[in-house]
């Protein structure tokens, strides 16, 4: 059984994920609309997986014997300048949820909670990749250039 501090701090997880998913999708459609269609399509993917994140969390939640709920979740900006600002915004967007994730395994670790540790570590080990993902696009966006910027776009329209 969670306790119901954990309860409630993976349940404003969920919330975080939804806002990331949402964030996301917002970020596909402006995306979308300047032309950037691959962009555009890999941005909707990124956000089908923060959903997903937010449904492992609600499973687990579940399985512990708690509720999992669907809190508000704040409006998400909705234009940029360009698609470096873009993607500048999601690596310091998944900075900031690689510290909510480090908070709440703090959390597990200090009601020795072993369970929700080991649930937590595959979202610690996640965070990385997103870190390094989001700040590798913004690195070759940068050194390519805007000429380049449609041959990147192209290219990041092929992720499954
Ligand atoms: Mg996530």
């Amino acid at each position: 059984m969670i306790s119901k501090d954990l309860e409630k701090a993976l349940n404003g997880q969920i919330a975080a994920e939804l806002f990331s998913a949402n964030l996301y999708l917002s970020m596909s459609f402006y995306l979308e609309k300047e032309g950037f269609n691959g962009f555009s399509s890999w941005m909707k993917k990124q956000s089908s997986e923060e959903m997903n994140h937010a449904y492992l969390m609600a499973g687990y939640i579940i399985k512990r014997g708690g509720n999992a709920t669907v809190n508000k979740v704040e409006a998400v900006k909705q234009t940029w300048k360009t698609p470096l600002e873009v993607f500048e915004d999601a690596y310091k967007h998944e900075c900031q949820i690689s510290k909510l994730i480090d908070k709440l395994l703090d959390q597990a670790i200090q009601e020795g909670d072993k369970a929700t540790q080991d649930f937590l570590w595959q979202f610690v080990r996640e965070q990385v990749e997103e870190e390094a993902t989001a700040s590798g696009i913004v690195d070759r966006i940068k050194r390519m250039g805007d000429k380049a910027i449609f041959n990147l776009d192209e290219q990041y329209g092929k992720r499954v």
